[in-house]
């Protein structure tokens, strides 16, 4: 099949965590609307997969609602199965959902450490873990893709930007960006492209409070060179970029889509 750049995920198979809300939905979408079928991750609110699922279907593409709880070892492989049985195969995971729970490090309780790493860090791991087996035991199908298998890492601009109050998920970022280069370095032969996307500011639900009123939006825009806010749809347009064959040669490597936000804007009045 020659790459068909109106469609550039026609026939591949792929699995989207946490993506019955913000980021995750829109990259699930927009892979749809790329020509993949797509695995489509919730936790807890099977409506809101629902949708995501029947805006999919009703623009043609195929998709299917999977409930699991990205840190559940068994929940994570029964959801692969699942995926398997309905659609052949695997060819894209994107390891997406996440958690905050800030606190003040003095005030950070073990639980709320421990939630942030089992999902963010954690339920990467036993995701990405459940991709590769399930990449190195079916056949290449270069009629589809050049790689064996992809792998997008959801991580963030704080994969690098150290982050007071929210220690917990820097960690847990810095953690994934580790995860994400050392598994790039250990599958590539195999065909496995892993990569991973830093998005900056995105609104989406989880940092309401830092875009939904102007004062916090206006102190939010500091921050951002470009000067607005990231949509979820920046974020799925590099998704689909990264799962796709346009991008077969990177490999290990973070695509930060962040407004300039990595750009120390500090110092944008200090020359
Ligand atoms: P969101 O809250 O809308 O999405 C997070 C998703 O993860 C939700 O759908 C939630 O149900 C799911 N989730 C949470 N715990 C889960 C679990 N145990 N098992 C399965 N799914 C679970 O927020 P978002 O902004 O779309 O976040 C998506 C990813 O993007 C996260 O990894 C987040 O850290 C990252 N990110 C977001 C921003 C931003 O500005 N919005 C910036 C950088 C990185």
């Amino acid at each position: 099949m020659t790459f068909d750049p109106r469609l550039p995920l026609r026939g591949q198979k792929a699995l989207v965590t946490g993506a019955s809300s913000g980021i995750g939905a829109a990259i699930a979408s927009a892979f749809g609307a790329a020509g993949a079928a797509v695995g489509v991750n919730y936790r807890s609110h099977p409506e809101e997969a629902g949708r995501i699922v029947e805006a999919i279907r009703g623009a043609g593409g195929e998709a299917m609602a999977l409930k699991a709880d990205v840190s559940r070892e068994d929940e994570v492989r029964t959801m692969f199965d699942a995926f398997g049985d309905a659609f052949g195969r695997l060819d894209v995971l994107v390891a997406n959902s996440g958690v905050q729970r800030d606190a003040a490090f003095a005030e950070m309780t073990l639980d709320q450490w421990r939630r942030v790493i089992d999902v963010n860090l954690t339920g990467q791991f036993l995701c990405a873990r459940e991709a590769v087996r399930r990449f190195l035991a079916q056949a290449p199908d270069p009629s589809v893709s050049r790689a064996t298998g992809k792998i997008i890492c959801m991580s963030s601009v704080h994969e690098v930007i150290p982050w007071a109050g929210h220690v917990n998920y820097a960690a847990s970022k810095g953690g994934v960006m580790l995860m994400m280069k050392s598994l790039a370095q250990e599958v590539a032969q195999a065909g496995i492209r892993v990569n991973g996307i830093a998005p900056g500011a995105i609104r989406t639900p989880i940092n309401r409070e830092a875009w939904e009123t102007p004062e916090a939006e206006r102190k939010l825009l500091e921050l951002i060179p470009y000067a607005r806010v990231g949509e979820p749809e920046d974020i799925a347009r590099a998704a689909v970029w990264l799962a796709s064959d346009a991008s077969d040669y990177v490999v290990g490597t973070t695509l930060f889509v962040d407004g300039g936000m990595t750009l120390y804007p500090g110092f944008r009045e200090n020359g």
